[in-house]
């Protein structure tokens, strides 16, 4: 076949083509040909193009990682000129000069003091950077009983075994279970007195924690669930009395989401080592950071080739094509506008949630920060799928649209407009509403569905989208 330009009826030769040699991260591949997987050909701002023509509103900005939108004249610019310079070099031993650049633009705005950047190139491994790094800061400096570390019920993290660790059972993960190394656990942003709990186990146990791991003002992949930014502050004041370090994981919550740059910011933090990813490149480019603060940073060092070195380092760390465009990101970023935007349509969003999602009958409840947003649905049954279906109907009328369970998650990027955001909400009311009818659910029998829905949170649905068993939906 012909490459370049899309022509009726492609999709499921794409799809054929694609099962026979793709392996997709949380799908079951047995049943992927037949969930209608959408087919990208190209995109345009915010709307993605599948091979047949048909156009998505990109709701879910390519799982969190899409900023400004697709093809961003700038950043498609700053990708070109970098390529005329160099598209990689090592960063293990040498530099690269746009790497340091953009290592100083982030220096500017991060929440960290006296910075230092150590890139790689997935969120994940930016919180295995950070854990190790806290690890070995303990050891350098003499107190190797520091080795454990304090993490949050519901937390997600990544999937890399130190990740999987510090982030909740569940997610579709539990088989890893043996493999997870033993935290001490608090529970997360569904429980009021988290953080005083949190506190009180950070008395019970400083001696022996190195660092505590929290995702500052939501816990994304949990289903959205929103934290207030006095309590995530109360709790890194209790971590810095106790000589605990503080990882501030903003692999979801960085570059915007929120409505602030940062997430820490909002809630007044300065972290101890900072997780950066996803949007770092506004969503082009596979690129994560560590950032770790002066005191961590010196703990390492010493001799050359000595003890206090950090072991660790990826081969596409500090990619240059990624740095130059991460670069031009930031600087797209520095006039406000676009938090701006974020401020602005997150109030429309709360507006319209309160207006056509808080009362459907279908909708359980509505949690949002910024740009971030899950609108948890009251199916009548477990096993219902509302949360696939409710996203397969969206993506039918051409909002691209992914559930955690029987969350469906709304994270549309920074730059959408008040006419995409209201589209996309009337879509999904009429998508709940075809669902509803599917299931002979009568409009108005929101009372009746709500203890059924509590049932099928706490036992699950057979749903791929939540596998049997597991108390949270998979992550992104
Ligand atoms: N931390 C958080 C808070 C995340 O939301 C995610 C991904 N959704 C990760 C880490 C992992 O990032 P990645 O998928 O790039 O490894």
């Amino acid at each position: 076949m012909t490459t370049g330009e899309a022509t009726a009826g492609q999709a499921a030769r794409w799809v054929a083509r694609d099962a026979a040699v793709v392996w997709h991260g949380f799908t079951q591949m047995a049943t992927y040909p037949d969930q209608a997987p959408v087919m990208v050909d190209r995109a345009e701002g915010r709307e993605l193009v599948d091979v047949d023509g048909r156009r998505y509103f990109d709701a879910i900005s390519s799982l969190w990682v899409v900023t400004l939108g697709h093809r961003v004249p700038a950043l498609d610019e700053a990708l070109r000129r970098q390529l005329d310079r160099v598209a990689h070099s090592t960063m293990l031993g040498n530099g690269n000069r746009v790497v340091v650049e953009l290592a100083e633009a982030l220096a500017r705005v991060v929440p960290v003091d006296e910075p230092h950047v150590l890139f790689a190139s997935d969120g994940a491994v930016a919180v295995e950077q950070a854990l190790k790094i806290a690890f070995q800061h303990w050891v350098n400096r003499g107190e190797p009983g520091r080795r454990t570390f304090l993490a949050l019920g519901n937390a997600y993290h990544g999937d890399t075994i130190g990740a999987l660790s510090v982030g909740d059972a569940g997610f579709g993960a539990d088989v890893f279970d043996p493999l997870r190394f033993p935290v001490v656990r608090t529970p997360g942003y569904d429980d009021p007195a988290w953080a005083a709990k949190a506190v009180a186990a950070l008395d019970r146990h400083h001696r022996h924690l190195a660092a505590m791991v929290v995702e500052p003002l939501v816990q994304g992949a949990a289903g959205m669930l929103m934290a207030e930014p006095e309590d995530v502050r109360a709790v890194a004041e209790a971590c810095r009395e106790r000589g605990v370090l503080l990882v501030a994981d903003e692999v979801a919550t960085g570059f915007g989401r929120t409505g602030w740059l940062f997430a820490s910011e909002g809630c007044r933090i300065r972290p101890d080592l900072l997780c950066l990813g996803k949007g770092i490149t506004g969503g082009y480019l596979p690129m994560s950071a560590t950032v770790a603060a002066g005191p961590v940073f010196e703990s390492f060092l010493g001799e050359d080739l000595g003890r206090r070195t950090f072991y660790h380092g990826h081969s596409y760390g500090g990619n240059a094509l990624a740095a130059a465009v991460a670069l031009r990101h930031l600087e797209l970023l520095a006039d406000g506008s676009v938090l701006a935007n974020v401020v602005e349509r997150a109030e429309q969003l709360a507006d319209l949630a309160r207006r056509s999602l808080i009362p459907h009958p279908a909708v359980a409840t509505v949690r949002q920060r910024g740009l971030m947003a899950g609108v948890e649905l009251a199916p009548p049954s477990p096993g219902a799928r509302w949360g696939r279906r409710v996203c397969a109907a969206a993506v039918g009328r051409g909002i691209l649209l992914r559930p955690l369970g029987d969350v469906v998650v709304l994270v549309p990027p920074l730059t959408t407009t008040a006419s995409e955001l209201s589209r996309s909400v009337s879509v999904l009311v009429e998508a709940m509403d075809q669902v509803m009818a599917e299931d002979g659910v009568p409009p108005r029998r929101r009372e009746n569905l709500r203890p059924a829905a509590a049932a099928a949170a706490a036992t699950a649905s057979p749903d791929g989208d939540r596998p049997p068993g597991a108390s949270r939906p998979p992550a992104p």
